[in-house]
């Protein structure tokens, strides 16, 4: 049994289903859970770590929904700077075909590490290639040693270029070992309860890198055991115009003929859907992960995320692969996420229409997607807000910085609006990840040393 108390924060901000915010609030923590929350003066004074965040802004850890780790190694690549999607790819699977485990367990880690500084506390991650001897459960322990949960999607490549996929065939895998390989760590880390810090998901890589036969077979075995099922799609248009020759469907129509629809699932980007389409979203519970930074950096397109949210979708945040981002910042990309919905309001007619309903998105909306939303994404009713009974996932920002001098007369929206800062404090489960800006579980310096030899070693092998 140990407990900790976080007390005097300036603001915390609950995201509860009253949105509270409360003026010198806390937190009282026992084994990870939260027991109390309200006012200071209104919870226990006592506990085994007390922590005063005076002057600190406190919010529920963000929840990244989309992120493929390992891509750290590959950030800026000259050759893949100026390219859309496929050519991208094209030009990175090759590199990344030569990935070891050890590439894996420390990408990981710098991700985790960038993600955790952001205020992160879970992260849905998608491994989709398994080089030279690569398994998810190298980047299962990395996860373990920095603190932070995952969702660890088992991805999948089985459709090589022979075959009219589009990675070279060296880089995908049969059926049989992918489906073996899945069951595998299913049975192995697979954890359903609250407070799990490792969660496995299923999630073949797209439609234009598996069979139509391995999406529906891992639909199965993920309902099996009652798993959930992730994936890209709609990211691009030439994915759509893929999805038309190769099966006849556009990109959801073929996903539902899958049976690749319900509230187990969840597609990242989901830029190219129409009217129906997000009302299927809708009809079925399946979730949206919004990665406006790749979206902008790969020149894909803008989701109608407006439109989602009045569907009532749900719909998470996620950073995407840091070789199209080429960070892991997720409060950057709450910040994108406001401004490109801003962006695409502009290109739609905003400053000429006069009707009063129409809004633009708000701060404390783009925060929301980033935690309650991708808590739902994920399927965990067990983090996204500061409620009784809820892990202890949050994190806090020190409001007297330069960066948000003179914006203190709304410190939540100041959080959205102003640049990015570190957090100063990241807590998982009760244990610091991050404390005065710096990690705790690893040197940053050590880290960066180690990442960075990786990386020139991938690009120049020999
Ligand atoms: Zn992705």
């Amino acid at each position: 049994m140990s407990t900790l108390l976080i007390k005097n924060a300036a603001i915390l901000v609950t995201m509860d289903d009253r949105r509270r915010e409360i003026s010198g609030g806390g937190l009282f923590v026992r084994d990870g859970f939260i027991e109390k929350v309200g006012p200071t003066s209104e919870i226990p004074s006592k506990a085994d770590e007390v922590l005063d965040l005076s002057g600190h802004l406190i919010l529920p850890g963000l929840v990244n929904t989309h992120h493929h780790f390992y891509q750290t190694l590959t950030r800026a690549v000259p050759a893949a700077q100026d390219a859309n999607l496929f050519n991208w790819l094209r030009t990175l699977y090759p590199i990344w075909a030569r990935m070891t485990p050890d590439d894996i367990f420390i990408s990981t880690q710098t991700a985790l590490a960038e993600l955790a500084l952001s205020g992160c506390t879970t992260a849905s991650d998608h491994l989709y290639l398994f080089p030279n001897g690569s398994r998810l459960d190298d980047e299962i322990a990395a996860a373990r040693e920095i603190g932070i949960r995952i969702q660890a999607s088992r991805g999948s490549m089985s459709l090589g270029e022979s075959k009219g996929g589009l990675p070279p065939d060296s880089v995908v895998d049969t059926e049989a070992n992918i489906l073996r390989d899945s069951q595998r760590l299913i049975e192995t880390y697979h954890d359903p309860k609250p407070g799990a810090f490792v969660q496995i998901v299923l999630a073949p890589c797209s439609p234009f890198s598996v069979t139509g036969e391995l999406m529906k077979q891992s639909a199965k075995l993920a309902r099996e055991y009652a798993v959930h099922l992730h994936t890209h799609l709609a990211e691009t248009e030439d994915e759509q115009a893929f999805c038309m020759q190769k099966f006849g469907y556009r990109p959801l129509p073929y996903m539902q003929s899958m049976d690749w629809v319900g509230s187990d699932v969840w597609f990242a980007h989901a830029v190219y859907v129409d009217n129906d389409e997000v009302r299927t979203f809708a009809k079925y519970g399946c979730g949206v992960a919004h990665c406006p930074t790749s979206n902008m950096r790969l020149a894909s397109g803008i989701a109608p995320i407006k439109e989602y949210l009045a569907a009532g979708v749900k719909v998470g945040l996620g950073v995407d692969g840091s070789a199209s981002n080429d960070g892991s910042n997720l409060l950057a990309e709450v910040r994108q996420a406001l401004l490109v919905s801003r962006l695409k309001e502009g290109i739609t007619g905003f400053s000429l229409s006069n009707d009063p309903e129409r809004k633009l998105m708000t701060a404390r909306s783009a925060l929301e997607m980033a935690t309650r939303g991708g808590a739902a994404v994920l399927g965990r009713s067990d983090i996204g807000s500061l409620e009784v009974g809820k892990c202890a996932d949050f994190f806090a920002i020190d409001l007297n910085c330069l960066d948000y001098a003179g914006a203190l007369h709304d410190p939540v929206a100041a959080l959205v609006f102003c640049h990015p800062v570190r957090a100063d404090y990241t807590v998982v489960g009760g244990r610091f990840v991050v404390k005065e800006s710096q990690l705790v579980p690893l040197d940053e310096h050590e880290l960066i040393e180690k990442h960075n030899r990786a990386a020139k070693y991938l690009l120049e092998p020999g």
